[in-house]
């Protein structure tokens, strides 16, 4: 049996762990898919930062343009105050020529700021030489870099360098001073929401306060924290101080995965639950095989023993009839004998051609409107004598007013015969057996009542069973094949009736047979 079990469990943990080995390897996929769509993300990412530095690019060429022709620089139609005009992000131009002079366009009136922002220009362009120095070998060389040249600064407009053309008069260097946030939300922001469109939120941050900037997200304010899990993060080029992020509307990869985990889970619980509930039954079914073998090769046992004993006689007495030194007296006492145990022996084989016509379905049954009290006293007047033989006193309580039921007549005398049977062999010292009969409902039914040894509760289901006996008191000294009620069983459900047994241990056994009244024609 542990083998049994121990197999079972290796036949339901192999595909458990099969799923689950399966449940892994998706995931790692899911994993390859989870970095395309960061790859993706950090692409979009990229070409916004190219944007940026596109846009800025182009802004400084147009302020170069404006500052070629020294004339027109103050024209308010294509000098330096059209071009601030029109880049609104833009608070300052700053103009040196990296020696002494320098100068500051702006729309903005207040002399003060303007001049504090020229000298804090100023000192930026004397403390940074050597990396303006690198800006002009890159203009030398055909290409125009812009740099921040101050620190991370968020609260203020920030200025960005860059080299002007060669061919400008009087100024070298140049740096836009550009308010960031109106820079993110009113230049950056259009294009964002042009490559977000429905698919993604993408939003710009400062770094140090972690406050949204702008976002394409309509319901996102500007308390909108970023979450960290479901985005991916990238910092602005030009712009350190700011960072900009991207996640997927809707579900996120990480949402699907977790959905279709889930989903997995659910189908795996519920295959390892069947896997369980089969292999119960299988367990089940195999131990009532093996429990049947047992039983089986006990009837085999019980019935030789009960047949032994009745033959041992028969033979007995019939030897000592045939030497015919007996006198007539003991001669006739031996003929009973041999009668009594010839009757016992074809009772028990009856039984058993009885069992194997009803287990192959070939019993017939002859059904007739019978009488339950008028057959139960036929069974009691023949068995009368036999019972006081045994010591035992029978009481009948009968209810008169019972209707006709519909049976086969021998079947029901020897359903009856057996309860009575086994009323006896299950008696030892109180041998007292009462039966009754009474109405239930549509049912007639009778009892056998004895004050025996009784059936323990976990075993009276069992009792209906095949060659199944009880394991209680001295069972092994009574004899009996197990297929008593066996027999009663199938013929009450034969009857389309039923049969109920109530008993303790100790205290005797009550078994009832209900059979269906049988219904008035006119009704
Ligand atoms: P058998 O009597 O040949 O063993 P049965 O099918 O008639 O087989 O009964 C099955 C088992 O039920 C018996 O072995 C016995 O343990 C139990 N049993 C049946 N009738 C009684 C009873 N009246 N009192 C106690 N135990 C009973």
């Amino acid at each position: 049996m542990k083998r049994i079990i121990a197999v079972f469990i290796l036949i339901a943990l192999l595909p458990v762990g099969f799923i689950l080995f399966e449940l892994n390897a998706l995931t790692e996929n899911e994993k390859i898919v989870r970095e395309i769509y960061e790859n993706q993300l950090d692409a979009i990412l990229y070409s916004i930062n190219q944007y940026s530095d596109d846009v800025m690019g182009s802004w400084a060429n147009r302020f170069n343009i404006a500052l070629m022709d020294e004339n027109k620089v103050n024209d308010s139609l294509k000098g330096i105050p059209a071009v601030l005009n029109q880049f609104g992000a833009v608070r300052y131009l700053y103009c040196s020529d990296l020696n002494r002079t320098s100068k500051i366009f702006g729309l903005n009136t207040d002399q003060t700021d303007r001049k504090m922002s020229q000298d804090w220009l100023d000192s930026l362009t004397m403390q940074n030489r050597s990396r303006i120095q690198q800006l002009i070998a890159y203009d030398v060389a055909g290409f125009r870099k812009m740099e921040l040249m101050d620190t991370a600064n968020t609260t203020r407009a920030l200025p960005v360098f860059f080299v002007l053309n060669e061919g400008t008069p009087t100024y070298r260097l140049a740096a836009m001073v550009i308010d960031l946030p109106e820079f993110i939300e009113n230049t950056i922001g259009p294009k964002l929401q042009v490559i977000a469109q429905d698919k993604f939120v993408i939003s710009a941050f400062r770094r140090d306060t972690n406050e949204l900037i702008y976002s394409t997200d309509a319901s996102a304010g500007p308390n909108t924290m970023l979450d960290n899990n479901e985005s991916q993060k990238k910092s602005f080029w030009l712009l350190p101080g700011y960072y900009l992020s991207i996640s997927l509307t809707g579900a996120t990869i990480d949402d699907l995965v977790r959905d279709r985990m889930i989903t997995s889970l659910i189908i795996l619980g519920l295959l390892a639950s069947i896997l369980a509930l089969g292999i119960w039954f299988l367990y089940r079914n195999i131990r009532r095989e093996m429990s049947l073998a047992q039983a089986k090769s006990e009837f085999v046992s019980n019935v030789s023993h009960e047949i032994r004993t009745p033959l041992s006689l028969i033979s007995m007495y019939a030897e000592t009839l045939e030497m015919n030194r007996v006198t007539e007296e003991k001669k006739l006492e031996y003929q009973r004998v041999i009668a009594k145990e010839a009757a016992r022996l074809s009772g028990i084989v009856n039984r058993i051609l009885n069992f194997s016509q009803i287990q192959a379905n070939k019993k017939k049954y002859e059904t007739k409107p019978l009488h339950l009290n008028e057959l139960v006293d036929e069974v009691l007047n023949s068995y009368f004598f036999h019972l006081r033989d045994k010591g035992f006193t029978c009481e009948l309580i009968k209810e008169e007013n019972l209707k006709m039921i519909l049976g086969d007549r021998n079947a029901i005398t020897e359903a009856f015969i057996n309860l009575i049977d086994n009323a006896m062999k299950y008696s030892q010292d109180k041998k007292n057996i009462t039966i009754r009969t009474g109405r239930d409902g549509n049912f007639n039914f009778v009892e056998v009542k004895d004050e025996g040894i009784g059936i323990a509760k976990k075993h009276q289901h069992e009792i209906f069973d095949q060659f199944y006996r009880a394991p209680t008191g001295d069972i092994h000294n009574t004899k009996g094949s197990g297929l008593g009620l066996t027999l009663v069983k199938k013929t009450m459900e034969a009857h389309h009736g039923k049969i109920k047994v109530e008993s303790s241990p100790g205290n005797g056994s009550t078994f009832r047979l209900y059979f269906l009244v049988k219904k008035d024609p006119i009704e």
